[in-house]
């Protein structure tokens, strides 16, 4: 998990956050068609005629088939229009030191501002809770948050026991699907640690966690991906 950085964005109402970066991009709409002053709805229907900059969203809507889709707090994530505005070239791989529910339930409280993408239970079972769209706060590093896709896995960085069978091969479908959508390589520079992220003083996901293991599940359901 991460500290709470990016406090900014949590302090600010999302509204007018977001009417802020519509009114910068409408800016130049407007200019172009000559009206001096625009309506707050006007500029927002300008927003959305302007071609790649949001996706449209569905609710429950989420990225890997199969996923259970429960929404972190919105205190918990940057919305974004990733890989458009954020290129992602990182996988980030975390424990969550605790039960899932209770993972679960930090990133559906606005106090704490951590969140992943998806978090994967003992028995595989794959939850997501931010749209890969958004920048997620899991890293504690901005620029590691905004390139990366976070996982989180229940357990404990000391209990090798936390990190089943079944966990592994459901994260490793999971990693090759993020890699296959971004075009990235399955491999430790890709694939990495919260650990591994520069400034952290987090040791997740531990020594326990099998990298070859790992990794080596993650290419062959790649490889299996791609025969498809
Ligand atoms: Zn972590």
């Amino acid at each position: 998990m991460g500290a709470g950085e990016e406090r900014v964005g949590a302090m600010r109402d999302d509204a007018d956050r977001r009417l802020g970066r519509r009114a910068l991009l409408a800016g130049g709409a407007a200019a172009a068609v000559g009206t001096a002053v625009l309506a707050r709805q006007e500029l927002s229907r300008l927003w959305w005629r302007l071609p790649g900059v949001e996706r449209p969203r569905v609710a429950g809507a989420v990225d890997f088939r199969g996923a259970r889709w429960v929404a972190a707090s919105a205190a918990n994530y940057r919305r974004a229009d990733r890989p458009d505005d954020y290129p992602v070239d990182r996988v980030v791989i975390h424990v969550t030191q605790g039960g899932y529910a209770s993972a679960v339930k930090v990133f559906q409280d606005p106090s704490h501002e951590v969140a992943a993408h998806y978090i994967v239970r003992r028995d595989g079972r794959v939850t997501q809770l931010v749209r890969e769209l958004d920048v997620a706060y899991h890293a504690g590093n901005r620029s590691y948050n905004e390139r990366s896709v976070g996982i989180e896995h229940e357990g404990f960085v000391e209990d090798a026991s936390s990190f089943t069978d079944a966990m592994y091969a459901a994260s490793a479908r999971l990693t090759a699907a993020i890699c296959a959508r971004y075009g990235m390589p399955v491999d430790r520079e890709h694939v990495i640690g919260h650990v591994e992220v520069p400034g952290t003083d987090h040791t997740d996901p531990g020594p326990h966690w099998d990298w070859d293991r790992y990794v080596g599940l993650a290419r062959r359901a790649r490889e299996s991906r791609e025969k498809i």
